[in-house]
Protein backbone atom coordinates (compact mmCIF):
# COMPACT_ATOMS: atom_id res chain seq x y z
CA UNK A 1 0.00 0.00 0.00
CA UNK A 2 1.06 3.34 -0.94
CA UNK A 3 1.60 5.78 1.77
CA UNK A 4 0.23 9.10 1.82
CA UNK A 5 2.55 12.08 1.36
CA UNK A 6 2.24 15.57 2.89
CA UNK A 7 3.57 18.47 1.42
CA UNK A 8 4.81 21.94 3.02
CA UNK A 9 1.93 24.56 3.57
CA UNK A 10 3.48 27.88 2.08
CA UNK A 11 1.11 30.83 0.78
CA UNK A 12 -2.34 29.39 1.77
CA UNK A 13 -1.59 25.89 0.16
CA UNK A 14 0.22 22.67 0.04
CA UNK A 15 3.30 23.10 -2.00
CA UNK A 16 5.81 20.18 -3.50
CA UNK A 17 9.41 20.62 -3.31
CA UNK A 18 11.87 20.32 -5.98
CA UNK A 19 13.83 17.67 -4.77
CA UNK A 20 11.76 14.98 -3.73
CA UNK A 21 13.10 14.21 -0.50
CA UNK A 22 11.00 12.89 2.20
CA UNK A 23 11.01 11.70 5.66
CA UNK A 24 9.20 8.68 7.36
CA UNK A 25 6.61 9.56 10.67
CA UNK A 26 6.31 6.51 12.92
CA UNK A 27 3.00 6.27 14.37
CA UNK A 28 4.32 5.49 18.17
CA UNK A 29 1.48 3.30 19.38
CA UNK A 30 1.75 0.26 16.38
CA UNK A 31 5.83 1.10 15.43
CA UNK A 32 4.48 1.67 11.37
CA UNK A 33 5.29 4.28 9.16
CA UNK A 34 2.17 5.95 9.00
CA UNK A 35 2.98 8.29 5.97
CA UNK A 36 5.74 10.10 4.17
CA UNK A 37 6.46 14.47 4.21
CA UNK A 38 8.62 16.59 1.96
CA UNK A 39 11.42 18.12 3.06
CA UNK A 40 11.19 21.96 2.68
CA UNK A 41 14.19 22.06 0.24
CA UNK A 42 15.70 25.79 -1.15
CA UNK A 43 12.68 25.94 -3.55
CA UNK A 44 10.15 25.65 -0.70
CA UNK A 45 12.49 27.95 1.89
CA UNK A 46 12.77 30.54 -0.72
CA UNK A 47 8.67 30.62 -1.53
CA UNK A 48 8.08 30.86 2.25
CA UNK A 49 9.88 33.75 2.90
CA UNK A 50 8.56 35.22 -0.43
CA UNK A 51 5.26 34.60 0.99
CA UNK A 52 5.48 35.46 4.34
CA UNK A 53 6.93 39.26 3.13
CA UNK A 54 4.10 39.27 1.17
CA UNK A 55 1.91 38.18 4.12
CA UNK A 56 2.87 40.18 6.02
CA UNK A 57 2.74 43.56 4.17
CA UNK A 58 -1.24 42.71 3.70
CA UNK A 59 -1.82 41.52 7.71
CA UNK A 60 0.59 44.15 9.25
CA UNK A 61 -1.92 46.92 7.80
CA UNK A 62 -5.21 45.29 8.85
CA UNK A 63 -6.65 46.83 11.98
CA UNK A 64 -6.36 44.60 15.06
CA UNK A 65 -9.97 44.34 15.10
CA UNK A 66 -9.69 42.79 11.67
CA UNK A 67 -6.93 40.57 12.49
CA UNK A 68 -8.69 39.50 16.17
CA UNK A 69 -11.87 38.63 14.32
CA UNK A 70 -9.79 36.33 11.86
CA UNK A 71 -7.93 34.93 14.63
CA UNK A 72 -11.46 34.26 16.32
CA UNK A 73 -13.23 32.45 13.26
CA UNK A 74 -10.05 30.51 13.75
CA UNK A 75 -10.47 29.12 17.45
CA UNK A 76 -14.04 28.21 15.59
CA UNK A 77 -13.28 25.93 13.50
CA UNK A 78 -10.31 24.55 15.58
CA UNK A 79 -13.41 23.92 18.74
CA UNK A 80 -15.50 22.49 15.68
CA UNK A 81 -12.81 19.72 14.26
CA UNK A 82 -11.72 19.29 17.89
CA UNK A 83 -12.43 15.36 17.49
CA UNK A 84 -10.23 15.12 14.26
CA UNK A 85 -7.44 17.25 15.02
CA UNK A 86 -7.04 15.41 18.28
CA UNK A 87 -6.98 11.80 16.31
CA UNK A 88 -3.97 12.81 14.52
CA UNK A 89 -2.10 14.12 17.79
CA UNK A 90 -2.89 10.56 19.13
CA UNK A 91 -1.37 9.07 15.99
CA UNK A 92 1.57 11.21 15.86
CA UNK A 93 2.54 11.40 19.39
CA UNK A 94 0.97 8.49 20.99
CA UNK A 95 0.01 10.35 24.13
CA UNK A 96 -4.12 8.94 24.88
CA UNK A 97 -7.53 10.39 23.29
CA UNK A 98 -8.37 10.95 26.28
CA UNK A 99 -5.99 13.74 26.78
CA UNK A 100 -5.83 15.12 23.63
CA UNK A 101 -9.67 15.28 22.91
CA UNK A 102 -9.82 17.12 26.35
CA UNK A 103 -6.79 19.08 25.93
CA UNK A 104 -4.13 19.90 23.16
CA UNK A 105 -6.92 21.25 20.52
CA UNK A 106 -8.50 22.71 23.41
CA UNK A 107 -5.62 24.64 24.94
CA UNK A 108 -3.98 25.59 21.56
CA UNK A 109 -7.53 27.45 20.79
CA UNK A 110 -7.67 29.00 24.08
CA UNK A 111 -4.26 31.03 23.78
CA UNK A 112 -5.88 32.63 20.70
CA UNK A 113 -8.70 32.96 21.50
CA UNK A 114 -7.56 35.13 24.34
CA UNK A 115 -4.87 36.70 22.15
CA UNK A 116 -7.09 37.62 20.00
CA UNK A 117 -8.98 39.33 22.52
CA UNK A 118 -5.76 41.28 23.67
CA UNK A 119 -5.12 42.56 19.96
CA UNK A 120 -7.17 45.76 19.56
CA UNK A 121 -6.06 46.58 22.81
CA UNK A 122 -2.45 47.12 22.04
CA UNK A 123 -1.93 50.73 22.50
CA UNK A 124 1.22 53.68 22.54
CA UNK A 125 1.27 56.63 25.07
CA UNK A 126 2.00 60.15 24.19
CA UNK A 127 4.19 62.66 26.61
CA UNK A 128 4.17 66.59 26.11
CA UNK A 129 8.16 67.57 26.71
CA UNK A 130 7.91 71.45 27.18
CA UNK A 131 5.75 73.29 23.85
CA UNK A 132 7.01 69.61 21.93
CA UNK A 133 6.14 66.46 22.01
CA UNK A 134 6.82 62.27 21.39
CA UNK A 135 4.29 59.68 20.98
CA UNK A 136 4.71 55.66 20.98
CA UNK A 137 3.43 52.84 18.38
CA UNK A 138 3.79 49.47 19.61
CA UNK A 139 4.47 47.87 15.96
CA UNK A 140 4.84 44.12 14.97
CA UNK A 141 8.71 42.62 14.40
CA UNK A 142 7.87 41.45 11.16
CA UNK A 143 8.40 37.62 10.38
CA UNK A 144 9.07 35.39 12.81
CA UNK A 145 9.79 31.75 13.25
CA UNK A 146 8.22 28.78 15.39
CA UNK A 147 10.48 25.78 15.94
CA UNK A 148 8.43 22.72 17.60
CA UNK A 149 8.95 20.12 20.11
CA UNK A 150 7.17 16.71 19.23
CA UNK A 151 5.36 16.32 22.57
CA UNK A 152 1.93 19.33 22.08
CA UNK A 153 2.39 19.28 18.49
CA UNK A 154 -0.74 21.45 17.65
CA UNK A 155 -0.92 23.38 21.27
CA UNK A 156 2.90 24.69 20.87
CA UNK A 157 1.88 25.88 16.96
CA UNK A 158 -0.87 27.88 18.48
CA UNK A 159 0.95 29.29 21.34
CA UNK A 160 4.01 30.35 19.37
CA UNK A 161 1.19 31.82 16.66
CA UNK A 162 -1.64 32.73 18.84
CA UNK A 163 0.81 36.12 19.93
CA UNK A 164 2.67 36.77 16.96
CA UNK A 165 -0.35 37.36 14.77
CA UNK A 166 -2.23 39.12 17.00
CA UNK A 167 0.42 41.79 17.11
CA UNK A 168 0.57 41.65 13.51
CA UNK A 169 3.50 39.88 12.69
CA UNK A 170 3.75 36.94 10.21
CA UNK A 171 5.10 33.30 11.25
CA UNK A 172 6.86 30.69 9.62
CA UNK A 173 6.52 27.25 11.38
CA UNK A 174 8.81 24.06 11.62
CA UNK A 175 7.04 21.36 13.36
CA UNK A 176 9.04 18.80 14.95
CA UNK A 177 10.22 16.07 12.43
CA UNK A 178 7.98 13.61 14.76
CA UNK A 179 5.62 15.27 14.54
CA UNK A 180 4.60 17.02 11.27
CA UNK A 181 0.58 17.34 10.85
CA UNK A 182 -0.61 19.57 14.16
CA UNK A 183 1.17 22.50 12.08
CA UNK A 184 0.10 21.83 9.18
CA UNK A 185 -3.51 21.57 9.93
CA UNK A 186 -3.29 24.90 11.90
CA UNK A 187 -2.21 26.36 8.55
CA UNK A 188 -5.47 25.45 7.24
CA UNK A 189 -7.41 26.52 9.52
CA UNK A 190 -5.85 29.80 9.63
CA UNK A 191 -7.05 30.03 5.86
CA UNK A 192 -10.53 29.00 6.42
CA UNK A 193 -10.94 31.88 8.92
CA UNK A 194 -9.69 34.33 6.44
CA UNK A 195 -5.88 35.40 7.34
CA UNK A 196 -4.03 36.45 4.10
CA UNK A 197 -1.98 34.15 2.14
CA UNK A 198 1.72 34.15 3.94
CA UNK A 199 0.60 35.08 7.22
CA UNK A 200 1.46 31.35 8.79
CA UNK A 201 3.44 28.98 6.83
CA UNK A 202 4.52 25.49 7.72
CA UNK A 203 8.15 24.13 6.77
CA UNK A 204 8.95 20.86 7.22
CA UNK A 205 12.55 18.81 8.30
CA UNK A 206 14.72 18.31 10.86
CA UNK A 207 17.31 20.63 12.48
CA UNK A 208 18.69 21.41 9.27
CA UNK A 209 15.68 23.24 8.31
CA UNK A 210 15.25 24.67 11.76
CA UNK A 211 18.86 25.48 11.59
CA UNK A 212 18.38 27.55 8.28
CA UNK A 213 15.25 29.37 9.95
CA UNK A 214 17.47 30.97 12.55
CA UNK A 215 20.39 32.17 10.47
CA UNK A 216 17.83 33.77 7.83
CA UNK A 217 18.46 37.78 7.70
CA UNK A 218 14.29 38.61 7.03
CA UNK A 219 13.67 36.67 9.95
CA UNK A 220 13.09 38.83 13.05
CA UNK A 221 12.86 36.53 15.92
CA UNK A 222 12.83 32.71 16.45
CA UNK A 223 10.54 31.32 19.44
CA UNK A 224 12.07 27.45 20.21
CA UNK A 225 10.55 25.02 22.01
CA UNK A 226 12.54 22.22 22.44
CA UNK A 227 15.81 20.34 24.36
CA UNK A 228 18.60 23.16 26.50
CA UNK A 229 21.52 21.96 24.00
CA UNK A 230 19.32 22.64 20.80
CA UNK A 231 18.62 25.69 22.46
CA UNK A 232 21.94 26.93 22.85
CA UNK A 233 22.42 26.33 18.95
CA UNK A 234 19.47 28.11 18.05
CA UNK A 235 20.31 31.14 20.56
CA UNK A 236 23.99 30.85 19.08
CA UNK A 237 23.04 30.94 15.53
CA UNK A 238 20.80 33.62 16.16
CA UNK A 239 23.01 36.07 17.10
CA UNK A 240 24.54 36.05 13.89
CA UNK A 241 21.52 38.63 12.74
CA UNK A 242 20.57 39.80 15.99
CA UNK A 243 17.40 38.14 16.20
CA UNK A 244 14.65 37.98 19.30
CA UNK A 245 14.92 34.80 20.67
CA UNK A 246 11.92 33.26 23.33
CA UNK A 247 13.36 29.77 24.34
CA UNK A 248 11.11 27.48 26.23
CA UNK A 249 13.60 24.82 27.02
CA UNK A 250 13.66 21.64 29.83
CA UNK A 251 13.48 20.60 33.16
CA UNK A 252 14.12 18.90 36.28
CA UNK A 253 11.46 20.51 38.20
CA UNK A 254 10.76 19.83 42.02
CA UNK A 255 7.59 18.88 43.94
CA UNK A 256 7.88 19.78 47.38
CA UNK A 257 5.59 17.74 49.86
CA UNK A 258 5.21 19.14 53.97
CA UNK A 259 4.17 17.08 56.59
CA UNK A 260 0.81 18.60 56.43
CA UNK A 261 -0.27 18.34 53.11
CA UNK A 262 -3.65 16.81 51.86
CA UNK A 263 -1.95 13.06 50.76
CA UNK A 264 -4.37 12.17 48.11
CA UNK A 265 -3.62 15.59 46.78
CA UNK A 266 0.07 15.98 46.87
CA UNK A 267 -0.02 11.82 44.87
CA UNK A 268 -2.41 13.52 42.13
CA UNK A 269 0.29 15.99 42.21
CA UNK A 270 2.83 13.23 41.84
CA UNK A 271 1.37 11.11 39.78
CA UNK A 272 -0.04 14.35 36.86
CA UNK A 273 3.90 15.83 37.14
CA UNK A 274 5.40 12.46 35.72
CA UNK A 275 2.71 10.62 34.41
CA UNK A 276 0.73 12.82 32.19
CA UNK A 277 1.24 12.15 28.59
CA UNK A 278 3.89 9.25 29.79
CA UNK A 279 5.98 11.66 31.03
CA UNK A 280 6.51 13.53 28.14
CA UNK A 281 6.08 17.19 29.68
CA UNK A 282 8.91 20.01 30.30
CA UNK A 283 7.01 21.00 33.28
CA UNK A 284 7.12 17.42 35.12
CA UNK A 285 7.79 17.70 38.52
CA UNK A 286 10.54 14.52 38.32
CA UNK A 287 12.14 15.12 41.66
CA UNK A 288 9.11 14.74 44.55
CA UNK A 289 10.80 16.04 47.75
CA UNK A 290 8.55 14.48 50.78
CA UNK A 291 9.03 15.65 54.21
CA UNK A 292 9.72 12.21 56.10
CA UNK A 293 6.49 12.37 58.62
CA UNK A 294 3.94 11.92 55.30
CA UNK A 295 6.53 10.02 53.80
CA UNK A 296 4.94 6.27 54.43
CA UNK A 297 1.28 8.00 53.50
CA UNK A 298 2.62 8.96 50.65
CA UNK A 299 4.24 6.22 49.56
CA UNK A 300 1.54 3.43 50.09
CA UNK A 301 -0.72 5.75 48.28
CA UNK A 302 1.14 6.09 45.68
CA UNK A 303 2.19 3.00 45.11
CA UNK A 304 -1.47 1.49 44.69
CA UNK A 305 -2.88 4.42 42.62
CA UNK A 306 -0.22 4.01 40.38
CA UNK A 307 -0.39 0.22 40.10
CA UNK A 308 -4.03 0.01 40.14
CA UNK A 309 -5.49 3.19 38.21
CA UNK A 310 -3.02 3.37 34.83
CA UNK A 311 -4.40 2.14 31.88
CA UNK A 312 -1.16 1.70 29.55
CA UNK A 313 -2.27 0.58 25.85
CA UNK A 314 -3.79 1.42 22.43
CA UNK A 315 -3.82 5.22 22.72
CA UNK A 316 -7.19 5.63 20.83
CA UNK A 317 -9.00 3.17 23.29
CA UNK A 318 -11.10 5.81 25.14
CA UNK A 319 -9.84 3.95 28.59
CA UNK A 320 -6.17 4.18 27.89
CA UNK A 321 -4.71 6.87 30.34
CA UNK A 322 -1.05 6.01 29.71
CA UNK A 323 0.07 6.38 25.73
CA UNK A 324 3.24 5.34 23.84
CA UNK A 325 6.83 7.27 23.94
CA UNK A 326 7.38 9.39 20.91
CA UNK A 327 9.94 6.79 19.24
CA UNK A 328 11.81 3.39 19.65
CA UNK A 329 15.11 5.76 20.61
CA UNK A 330 13.73 8.10 22.87
CA UNK A 331 12.25 4.22 24.96
CA UNK A 332 15.88 3.07 24.59
CA UNK A 333 16.93 6.08 26.18
CA UNK A 334 14.49 6.17 29.32
CA UNK A 335 15.17 2.54 29.73
CA UNK A 336 18.64 3.10 29.89
CA UNK A 337 18.21 6.33 32.25
CA UNK A 338 16.36 3.51 34.67
CA UNK A 339 18.98 0.85 34.19
CA UNK A 340 21.66 4.13 34.90
CA UNK A 341 19.24 4.62 38.43
CA UNK A 342 19.50 0.62 39.48
CA UNK A 343 23.31 0.84 39.19
CA UNK A 344 23.34 3.98 41.36
CA UNK A 345 21.74 2.65 44.00
CA UNK A 346 17.96 4.03 43.53
CA UNK A 347 15.39 1.48 45.07
CA UNK A 348 12.77 0.66 41.96
CA UNK A 349 9.55 0.58 43.75
CA UNK A 350 7.71 -0.38 40.57
CA UNK A 351 7.84 -0.54 37.23
CA UNK A 352 11.13 -0.16 35.55
CA UNK A 353 10.31 -1.88 32.06
CA UNK A 354 9.30 -1.48 28.75
CA UNK A 355 5.90 -3.01 27.94
CA UNK A 356 3.74 -4.50 25.77
CA UNK A 357 0.02 -4.18 26.27
CA UNK A 358 -2.08 -6.77 24.37
CA UNK A 359 -4.01 -4.20 22.11
CA UNK A 360 -0.76 -2.41 21.07
CA UNK A 361 1.81 -4.91 21.67
CA UNK A 362 4.64 -3.42 19.31
CA UNK A 363 4.43 0.22 20.76
CA UNK A 364 6.84 2.34 22.45
CA UNK A 365 5.92 1.70 25.98
CA UNK A 366 7.75 2.60 29.62
CA UNK A 367 5.71 1.44 32.28
CA UNK A 368 5.31 4.05 34.69
CA UNK A 369 8.51 3.64 36.93
CA UNK A 370 8.85 5.55 40.82
CA UNK A 371 12.55 5.47 42.37
CA UNK A 372 13.11 5.72 46.10
CA UNK A 373 15.87 6.51 48.11
CA UNK A 374 16.86 8.62 45.83
CA UNK A 375 19.65 11.28 46.48
CA UNK A 376 20.54 14.84 44.91
CA UNK A 377 23.42 13.38 43.28
CA UNK A 378 21.95 10.65 41.20
CA UNK A 379 22.20 11.17 37.44
CA UNK A 380 17.99 10.39 37.90
CA UNK A 381 17.84 13.74 40.45
CA UNK A 382 20.02 15.88 37.96
CA UNK A 383 19.17 15.09 33.99
CA UNK A 384 15.85 15.48 32.50
CA UNK A 385 14.62 11.98 30.71
CA UNK A 386 11.16 13.22 29.26
CA UNK A 387 9.55 9.87 30.39
CA UNK A 388 7.46 7.70 33.03
CA UNK A 389 10.26 8.17 35.52
CA UNK A 390 9.95 9.61 39.13
CA UNK A 391 12.10 10.35 41.44
CA UNK A 392 11.58 10.53 45.55
CA UNK A 393 13.88 12.04 47.93
CA UNK A 394 13.01 12.42 51.56
CA UNK A 395 13.91 16.23 53.57
CA UNK A 396 13.86 17.27 56.94
CA UNK A 397 12.89 21.08 56.80
CA UNK A 398 12.00 23.85 54.94
CA UNK A 399 15.49 25.47 54.07
CA UNK A 400 17.22 22.43 53.82
CA UNK A 401 14.88 21.68 50.39
CA UNK A 402 14.70 24.91 49.34
CA UNK A 403 18.49 24.56 49.05
CA UNK A 404 18.30 21.40 47.44
CA UNK A 405 15.28 22.24 44.99
CA UNK A 406 17.08 25.15 43.96
CA UNK A 407 20.33 23.18 43.38
CA UNK A 408 20.11 22.79 39.55
CA UNK A 409 21.02 25.20 36.29
CA UNK A 410 17.42 24.01 35.25
CA UNK A 411 14.45 26.13 36.07
CA UNK A 412 11.34 25.95 34.71
CA UNK A 413 8.67 24.59 37.27
CA UNK A 414 7.71 23.93 41.03
CA UNK A 415 5.20 22.83 42.87
CA UNK A 416 4.32 22.94 46.93
CA UNK A 417 1.48 21.37 49.03
CA UNK A 418 1.20 22.38 52.27
CA UNK A 419 -2.06 23.48 54.02
CA UNK A 420 -0.31 26.43 56.12
CA UNK A 421 -0.83 29.60 53.70
CA UNK A 422 2.30 31.36 54.82
CA UNK A 423 5.01 28.79 54.49
CA UNK A 424 3.53 27.72 50.76
CA UNK A 425 4.03 31.35 49.52
CA UNK A 426 7.35 31.75 51.84
CA UNK A 427 8.68 28.66 50.37
CA UNK A 428 7.15 29.50 46.90
CA UNK A 429 9.08 32.93 46.61
CA UNK A 430 12.17 31.13 47.26
CA UNK A 431 12.56 28.65 44.81
CA UNK A 432 14.34 29.36 41.26
CA UNK A 433 11.25 28.59 38.67
CA UNK A 434 9.42 30.40 36.59
CA UNK A 435 6.05 28.32 36.64
CA UNK A 436 5.05 27.57 39.88
CA UNK A 437 2.05 25.84 41.78
CA UNK A 438 0.60 25.36 45.24
CA UNK A 439 -1.49 22.81 46.03
CA UNK A 440 -1.66 22.06 42.59
CA UNK A 441 0.51 20.46 39.29
CA UNK A 442 0.56 21.17 35.04
CA UNK A 443 -2.20 23.40 34.96
CA UNK A 444 -1.46 26.06 32.35
CA UNK A 445 -4.19 28.36 30.83
CA UNK A 446 -3.89 30.84 28.91
CA UNK A 447 -4.31 33.78 30.78
CA UNK A 448 -0.85 33.05 32.81
CA UNK A 449 2.78 33.69 31.37
CA UNK A 450 4.68 30.32 31.49
CA UNK A 451 8.16 30.24 30.92
CA UNK A 452 11.71 28.89 32.93
CA UNK A 453 14.01 30.67 34.97
CA UNK A 454 18.00 30.02 34.69
CA UNK A 455 18.90 27.55 31.94
CA UNK A 456 15.10 26.62 31.27
CA UNK A 457 14.51 29.91 29.08
CA UNK A 458 14.35 33.25 28.10
CA UNK A 459 10.85 35.06 27.46
CA UNK A 460 7.26 34.38 28.45
CA UNK A 461 4.22 32.19 26.36
CA UNK A 462 0.87 33.02 26.73
CA UNK A 463 -0.53 36.20 29.22
CA UNK A 464 -0.63 39.60 28.31
CA UNK A 465 3.82 39.65 29.17
CA UNK A 466 4.04 37.90 25.69
CA UNK A 467 2.57 40.74 23.97
CA UNK A 468 6.34 42.53 24.57
CA UNK A 469 8.08 39.78 22.81
CA UNK A 470 6.17 40.08 19.51
CA UNK A 471 6.34 43.94 19.29
CA UNK A 472 8.82 46.73 19.13
CA UNK A 473 8.27 50.39 20.52
CA UNK A 474 8.54 53.11 18.06
CA UNK A 475 9.07 56.61 19.66
CA UNK A 476 8.20 59.64 17.51
CA UNK A 477 9.53 63.08 18.71
CA UNK A 478 6.85 66.03 17.37
CA UNK A 479 8.85 69.48 17.15
CA UNK A 480 5.98 72.24 17.43
CA UNK A 481 8.65 74.89 17.23
CA UNK A 482 10.75 76.20 14.66
CA UNK A 483 14.33 74.11 15.35
CA UNK A 484 16.57 75.74 17.22
CA UNK A 485 20.06 74.84 15.38
CA UNK A 486 23.68 76.44 16.56
CA UNK A 487 25.01 75.91 12.16
P1 LIG B 1 14.75 19.03 20.32
O1 LIG B 1 15.57 20.11 20.88
O2 LIG B 1 15.41 17.77 19.92
O3 LIG B 1 13.99 19.55 19.00
C1 LIG B 1 13.14 20.65 19.02
C2 LIG B 1 13.02 21.23 17.63
O4 LIG B 1 14.26 21.79 17.24
C3 LIG B 1 12.65 20.23 16.54
O5 LIG B 1 11.71 20.83 15.67
C4 LIG B 1 13.98 20.00 15.84
O6 LIG B 1 13.84 19.61 14.49
C5 LIG B 1 14.59 21.38 15.93
N1 LIG B 1 16.05 21.45 15.80
C6 LIG B 1 16.98 20.49 16.04
N2 LIG B 1 18.22 20.97 15.83
C7 LIG B 1 18.08 22.28 15.48
C8 LIG B 1 18.99 23.32 15.16
N3 LIG B 1 20.31 23.13 15.17
N4 LIG B 1 18.50 24.54 14.86
C9 LIG B 1 17.16 24.77 14.87
N5 LIG B 1 16.25 23.82 15.16
C10 LIG B 1 16.71 22.59 15.47
O7 LIG B 1 13.58 18.77 21.37
P2 LIG B 1 12.45 17.64 21.32
O8 LIG B 1 13.09 16.31 21.59
O9 LIG B 1 11.64 17.80 20.10
O10 LIG B 1 11.51 18.04 22.55
C11 LIG B 1 11.74 17.65 23.87
C12 LIG B 1 12.35 18.78 24.67
O11 LIG B 1 11.52 19.94 24.57
C13 LIG B 1 12.47 18.51 26.15
O12 LIG B 1 13.71 18.97 26.62
C14 LIG B 1 11.35 19.34 26.77
O13 LIG B 1 11.56 19.70 28.10
C15 LIG B 1 11.31 20.51 25.85
N6 LIG B 1 10.01 21.19 25.90
C16 LIG B 1 9.90 22.42 26.54
C17 LIG B 1 8.68 23.07 26.63
C18 LIG B 1 8.55 24.39 27.33
O14 LIG B 1 7.56 25.07 27.13
N7 LIG B 1 9.51 24.81 28.14
C19 LIG B 1 7.54 22.49 26.07
C20 LIG B 1 7.68 21.25 25.43
C21 LIG B 1 8.92 20.62 25.35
Amino acid sequence: MSLVVYQNYVHGQSLSNDTGETFEVINPATGEVSYLVEVADEKIQQAAIESAKTGFAIWSKMTPMERSRILLKAVTILRERNDELAVIEVQDTGKPWQEASEVDVVTGADSIEFFAGLAPSIEGNQQQVGDDFYYTRREPLGICAGIGAWNYPLQIACWKSAPALACGNVMIFKPSEETPRGALNLAEVFTQAGAPDGVFNVVQGDGRVGAWLTTHEDIAKVSFTGEVGTGKKVMAAAAGSLKQVTMELGGKSPLIIFNDADVDNAVSAAMLGNFYTQGEVCTNGTRVFVQQDIYPSFIEKLLERTQKNIVCGDPMDPATNFGALISKDHQAKVLEYIEIGKEEGAHLLTGGQALRPENAPNGFFVAPTIFTQCTDEMTLSKEEIFGPVMSVLTFTDEDEVIRRANDTRLGLAAGVFTQDITRAHRVIHQLEAGICWINAYGASPAEMPVGGYKMSGIGRENGSETLKAYTQIKAVYVGMQPLESPF
